[in-house]
Parts: C-alpha cells; structure tokens; sequence
C-alpha cells in the first residue's frame, strides 16, 4: 500500500468548505467528524436550498390549485426525476420517498409479505444486515407463518457464496441483503447474488443505506427488484428516503399505509387507489426533507464523484495499514472488497471508553453493536468502535484518530 498524497485531482480542503459543520472546534481541538456512517454532514447548497423551501416554497404537495401548492409540487416531482437519475431508475415513478432506510424496508417487508409471503415460504437475509434490514423481515416472518434463513460468512465478514446458492429453492420468496456493510465496510458481490435469486424467480431487496454515499449506484444494471436508502448517509438532512421499487413489483403490490394522497376514491364501502408513486405515499409526504435530498443529489453532480471515491479510498487503505499497525488493536471486518467503515476493538478497552476519550480529542467516532447485533455476537464481542470516512476527510483526520488511539491505549496500560 501507498502512503497517500491527497489526490491533485481531488481538492479536499476546497470540499470541506462547502460543509460548515466541519470547520469547528469541539472540546477546544478541531473536529474530526470520523462518524459518517451513521449520518454525514449537510452541504451549502443543501442548507440553502432548505432554507429557501422554506422562506418561500413551503406548501402541501397535489392537492392545491394555488401557486404555492403548485411550485411545492414541481419542487417535490423534480427531486424525485434527480433521485431516478442518481440510480438510474427506468422511470421517476418508480422512487418513493419515505422517511429513511427503515421505512422503506418495513413498505417492501409490508407491501410484498402480505401479498406473496405464505406458510411455509422462505426470506433470506445475510448474517452482516442492520437491524432494519432483519426486524421488518421477522415480524412479517411471523405473521405469514414463513422461516428466515441466514447467509453465513466468513471470518474476514464476507458473505459465503456457496453456501447462499444452496439456501434458494422454490420455497424461497425474498432475498434482502445489504450492498455495503454498515459494521464492516463489506461489499457484497450483489451484481452476480441477484443474478443467482432470479434464476429462482426470487425477488431482491437491497438495503443500500451505506451503498449511495460511497460507490456509484446502477439499479437497472444490478436488477435489483427493491433499492432502500437514507438521504440522511448521502449529505442530505434526516426524515428523507428512497424505496426504489421495479414497476412490475409495485404495481402487484397493495398500499402498506392508508390514508389521503394514496387513494382514487373513497366510500364507507369501498377505496380505489391511486397510481405510483402516491399509492404507497400515505398522508402529506417528507416534502422539504425530499427537496433537500434533490440538493444533495445536485451537490453530488457538482463535484468530480469519481475523485472524490477514490480519495476516500485511499484514506481507508492509509488508516487500515496505519491502525493495523498499532499494538492491540483488532480490525473487525477485512474483506476484499471494502468501504470506508473501520470497526475495530482494543485489548482490555471497552469500546465506549474509547468514544469517550477520542471525544476528548475532537474526534468522533461511534461505540456500540450499530445495529447489527448478529455482527457482534459473530465475533464475540459486545461492541466495537467504528470510525467511517467520508470524501471530506483527510488524511490528518486518520493521523489524529490514530495517535489517540495510542494515547488510550497508554492511559489503560
Ligand atoms: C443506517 C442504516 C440503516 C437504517 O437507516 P435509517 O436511516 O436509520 O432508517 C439500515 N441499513 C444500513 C446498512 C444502515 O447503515
């Protein structure tokens, strides 16, 4: 591995600019914002495109005749055409926005379960999911009297392909996977795992929270039947979200939530639908948070993306080799294919302890099971830290974070 020069290609220092957060001091030492993968910072453009929704735009969407009504609608459709762009979805019709990962999954979880999920039926979910990406499966599992099966892996934290490939059989109903690991960085070989459901009519559904922030998204060339994000891991404020679903699937499904905007017409004897989007859009929609993940989009288009990923990736091959390097500590999660998510645990140190003096320091990073507790009884530990980059960061983020690291070492030797 090469010792990393900040890339000529790719101004770091010009980008961190554009994110005001990240200019500050905490506990008097700069801030080093080492905590993406639970939610990463908010651009300019997106605070000003929010702010200006707000002070001049801020209406109901589809129901108003009146102007404000109007340009709250073209604002609303307009992030939904940049979404389809940004994944390169068939039609803008096929993204509905939700509140968030975890809302998308429990539309799929709801939506599909009821309708195709029966006694005796078969969901596979892998042994590195989030919780979010477990949980709905289960309660629909119990409900439609179906069985969960786990896609085992391996020490390095990658999926055993092999063994996924024998689990599909005819009573398989739904395959949901995540495409990038929010506890290990792992990135799941999703192209050829769809390839391999679909030749058993199996359905995809891919949690993709950790996927659009740090690799390009195609959901046409993955197939993927099912495509679920957070705005708020992809520089766009919290309460946004994405349920990318095929056309042909959400047409067979039935609306998940009741209520206005979903619905044609409405007696006390019967309801017809509407078409979707709004049919699986229950109730006035997250209008200025999904605007605000059309800026983030913009944001996204505005900046040389492809410099800006291989910037962060060499930033994760500088802090694996640095942080392997220092006596005690233990990566969790070293596969091939990597992300910029570093899990790790230290001799005789409780995760949190560490998160507390890294804070000391500035630094911040997460201490916990991140919700993916499988992960961690896997391993056998109760939590990891976790530090996870974003293309902001730089290479003096990692050296401060590892020269702390040492530091508490130090302090509990
Ligand atoms: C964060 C995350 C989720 C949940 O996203 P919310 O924004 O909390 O709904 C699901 N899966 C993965 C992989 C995540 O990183």
């Amino acid at each position: 591995m090469k010792a990393v020069k900040e890339m000529s290609s790719f101004d770091v220092e010009k980008i961190r600019k554009d994110f005001p957060v990240l200019s500050q001091t905490v506990n008097g030492k700069p801030l080093r914002y080492l905590d993406n993968a639970a939610s990463s910072q908010v651009p300019n453009l997106v605070i000003e495109r929010g702010a200006e929704y707000l002070k001049k735009e801020h209406s109901n969407v589809h129901r108003g005749v009146h102007y404000l009504s109007q340009k709250a609608t073209t604002e609303y459709e307009a992030a939904r055409e940049k979404v389809r762009k940004f994944i390169n979805a068939k039609e803008a019709k096929e993204c509905i926005f939700v509140r968030g990962c975890t809302e998308g999954v429990n539309l799929v979880a709801n939506a599909y379960g009821r309708k195709f999920i029966n006694e005796g039926d078969e969901i596979i979910l892998s042994q590195m999911e989030h919780h979010s990406n477990i949980v709905p499966w289960q309660m629909i599992a119990e409900e439609r009297g179906a069985k969960i099966r786990v896609i085992p892996m391996n020490e390095a934290g990658e999926l055993i392909i092999d063994e996924y490939e024998n689990m599909l059989n005819e009573r398989t109903k739904m395959v949901a996977v995540a495409h990038i690991s929010n506890s290990l960085g792992t990135i799941n070989p999703l192209k050829s795992m769809i390839e391999t459901a679909h030749k058993f009519g199996v359905p995809v559904c891919v949690d993709g929270a950790q996927a659009v922030p740090h690799i390009r998204v195609d959901v046409q060339d993955l197939d993927a039947d099912f495509y679920v994000f957070s705005g708020h891991k992809m520089f766009a404020p919290t309460g946004s979200g994405v349920c990318y679903g095929k056309r042909e699937w959400l047409e067979k499904m039935d609306s998940y939530q009741g209520g206005g905007s979903m619905i044609y017409t409405v007696t006390f004897e019967k309801t017809t639908y509407a078409p979707i989007p709004e049919k699986f859009e229950a109730g006035t929609p997250a209008i200025a948070p999904s605007i605000g993940l059309g800026a983030a989009i913009d944001y996204l288009n505005s900046i040389d993306l492809d410099a800006a990923f291989a910037h962060e990736h060499e930033l994760l091959e500088y802090a694996t080799e640095k942080l392997s390097k220092i006596e005690g500590v233990k990566l969790i999660g070293t596969a091939k294919e990597k992300a910029s998510v570093i899990s790790f645990t230290l001799e005789n140190v409780h995760p949190h302890d560490i998160g507390t003096i890294l804070d000391q320091e500035g630094i911040a990073i997460r201490a916990g099971h991140h919700c993916a507790q499988p992960v961690m009884q896997f391993y056998d530990v109760p939590a990891t830290a976790r530090a996870s980059l974003a293309f902001y960061n730089t290479k003096e983020d990692v050296d401060v974070l590892c020269d702390s690291i040492q530091k508490v070492i130090d302090v509990f030797a």
